[in-house]
């Protein structure tokens, strides 16, 4: 596998195996990497030639310094997880190499980021879309792997594609979870014993809402139950908890027929924000 740590040598390799005819993926990552990012690496690597993962935590999108400080960083140990993945190039760059000066353009995507997320994390998802935006460029991916655990960044970046005329196709992979059904995150490790002990109430409320939106239960009601049952829990404060529409991001207040559904929601377990989501 190889390491880069700069841009033009990432550019480089991938101008070089692109002309060779070698199918590129992209795996973005912020490291400190659990099974759920390797089985994005496993994707790329069963449907292209060369898979390049980048693992940089990107402060741009970060709106909590604190988040950041704190943030795992483990480069050797996340180096040593992605060759045996089908990883072909690691790229690990240094703020200084992605950032060589402070970025002025801005993005704005309209209603997708007014809502959750972005309503939540100002700023979020212009550094989100600003990096993945310096990657898609220097990485020139036939396929980028993104993660279905951060439903409205896959929203974002999909806008972004299309508005850009970025050359390339999206993979959403599904939400990789322990076997208790804490989806995997990187975030996970910081947990106390304690929060990580009532952690999978998160999910357990969210299949519980989904199992309701099916049956009909008023949005309303349905949202006041969950938000509820996760505030049972006094180690959980949760942040908000959307019935959406999936294609849209908004919220829905009434059920119409064929309207594609997702539950999202954010909580707080002893410093330690989390967010999760399914398809209903
Ligand atoms: P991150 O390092 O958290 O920025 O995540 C890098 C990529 O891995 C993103 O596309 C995430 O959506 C994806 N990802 C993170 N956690 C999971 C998970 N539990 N299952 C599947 N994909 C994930």
């Amino acid at each position: 596998m190889h390491v880069f740590t700069t841009a033009a040598e990432l550019r480089a390799y991938a101008e070089a195996r692109r002309s060779a005819g070698r199918r590129l993926g992209l795996v973005p990552t912020m490291g400190a990497l659990h099974n759920g990012h390797l089985q994005l690496v496993q994707a790329a690597a069963a449907q292209c030639d060369e898979v390049i993962t980048s693992v940089f935590v990107n402060p741009t999108q970060f709106n909590n310094p604190d988040d950041l400080r704190l943030y795992p960083r483990v480069p050797e140990q996340d180096a040593a997880m992605l060759a045996p993945a089908g990883c072909t190039a690691l790229f690990l760059p240094s703020v200084a190499e992605v950032y060589p000066q402070p970025s002025v353009l801005r993005f704005d995507f309209g209603p997708l980021e007014q809502v959750m997320e972005g309503a939540h994390r100002p700023g979020h998802f212009n550094g989100v879309a600003t990096v993945v935006s310096k990657l898609f460029h220097l990485a020139r991916p036939h396929v980028a792997y993104f993660g279905q655990k951060d439903f409205q960044q896959v929203a974002v970046v999909r806008q972004l594609v299309a508005d850009l005329s970025f050359d390339l196709e999206l993979v959403v992979y599904p939400t990789v979870r322990e076997a208790d059904g804490l989806a995997m995150s990187s975030r996970n490790g910081r947990l106390s014993p304690a929060a990580r002990a009532v952690a999978p109430l998160i999910y357990q409320v969210l299949t519980e809402a989904a199992a309701q939106v099916r049956q009909g239960v008023p949005p309303a009601q349905m949202q006041a139950l969950a938000l509820a049952a996760l505030a049972e829990e006094p180690q959980i404060t949760p942040e908000y908890f959307e019935l959406i529409d999936a294609h849209t991001l908004q919220p829905v207040q009434q059920y119409s027929s064929g309207q594609p559904l997702a539950l999202c929601v954010a909580a707080h377990l002893g410093g330690v924000r989390l967010i999760d989501n399914v398809l209903v």
